[in-house]
């Protein structure tokens, strides 16, 4: 489903088939979930393949590597270009892009002294789907943000959110939704939160959540659109009261969410603030932007 005998990744500089790429199992990665990654989205427009906010998602796989000690040896433009190059080499345009800093063998718990970064494509719908989601509050809450760097895109942080999303779906949900560790709304598993209130949108501020690429876009799109916006601590009560929500995600980009916790939302999704932007992320990934003549 990844990969075929014709797919080339990018690996340490240079493409490599993937079928014939190998790591290491003595890798800190493999045993602690050391390592961090990248959920990018690729578009085909008009002007050629668009590598929707590539120079933010490289720029967040440094800082992750930063936030958690791992050595980051790139730049954020020679793995912007790798991506293009990947994606023309595998004839792929619509495509998820996911690169990975992984460790070399060690067995301590030390920072590594050397890493490998892979980045790999291929074709993706959207993530949760297309039709509004039936989401279930989780009995796991979102790691504190002293017992990890939550603002870091790191493997091993991925276990609470397969957890969360596994105990939805076998609880016949389509998604989870996660408190913080003090019980206010944080985000789903893979996605940031906003609601609809009185013309309103709220969304969990920064703090116990991923700062989304995706949450940023929307808050610049509401801000054009003439649309409010708060950022702030609130309860699944709020919730409860909204009238409409959403998720937002690079793999999911926006979603209505139909109900939590059996609780429907009031507004029809068609008439929502989410469905306008929605409308409007669809067109903003793609529109090309960049005038960089090596993209
Ligand atoms: N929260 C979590 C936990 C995520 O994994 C993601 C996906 N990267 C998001 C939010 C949304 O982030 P982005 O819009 O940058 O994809």
């Amino acid at each position: 489903m990844y990969y075929n005998n014709h797919t080339v990744i990018f690996l340490d500089g240079e493409m490599v088939k993937a079928g014939e790429s190998v790591t290491d199992l003595y890798s800190q990665t493999m045993h602690y979930g050391y390592g961090v990654f990248e959920g990018i989205r690729a578009y085909k427009t008009k002007k050629g393949t668009n590598v929707f906010k590539a120079e933010e998602h490289y720029q967040r796989l440094k800082r992750s590597c930063e936030l958690v000690n791992i050595p980051f040896d790139y730049t954020v433009t020679e793995l912007v270009e790798a991506t293009y190059h990947l994606l023309e080499a595998n004839n792929l345009s619509d495509a998820y892009v996911r690169p990975l800093v992984f460790c070399n063998p060690n067995m301590s718990l030390m920072r590594p002294n050397k890493v490998s970064l892979m980045i790999c494509a291929w074709e993706w719908g959207a993530y949760l789907g297309d039709k509004q989601l039936r989401l279930a509050i989780s009995s796991f809450c979102r790691p504190h943000p002293r017992s990890i760097q939550i603002e870091a895109k790191v493997c091993g942080h991925y276990v609470n959110s397969i957890l969360a999303t596994t105990e939805a779906k076998d609880n016949g949900y389509d998604e989870a939704l996660l408190l913080d560790s003090d019980g206010h709304l944080a985000e789903g598993p893979g996605a940031n939160l906003f609601f609809e209130n009185d013309g309103m949108l709220f969304t969990p501020k920064l703090g116990n959540i991923l700062p989304g690429i995706t949450r940023a876009t929307v808050l610049e799109l509401a801000e054009k659109m003439g649309i409010e916006v708060l950022q702030g601590l609130y309860t699944p009560e709020d919730l409860w009261e909204a009238d409409s929500a959403f998720y937002c995600g690079t793999a999911a980009e926006i979603i209505g969410i139909e109900s939590v916790d059996e609780i429907k939302f009031r507004k029809d999704w068609n008439d929502s603030l989410g469905k306008r932007l929605q409308e409007a992320y669809a067109k903003l990934v793609r529109e090309k932007v960049t005038t960089l003549s090596t993209y």
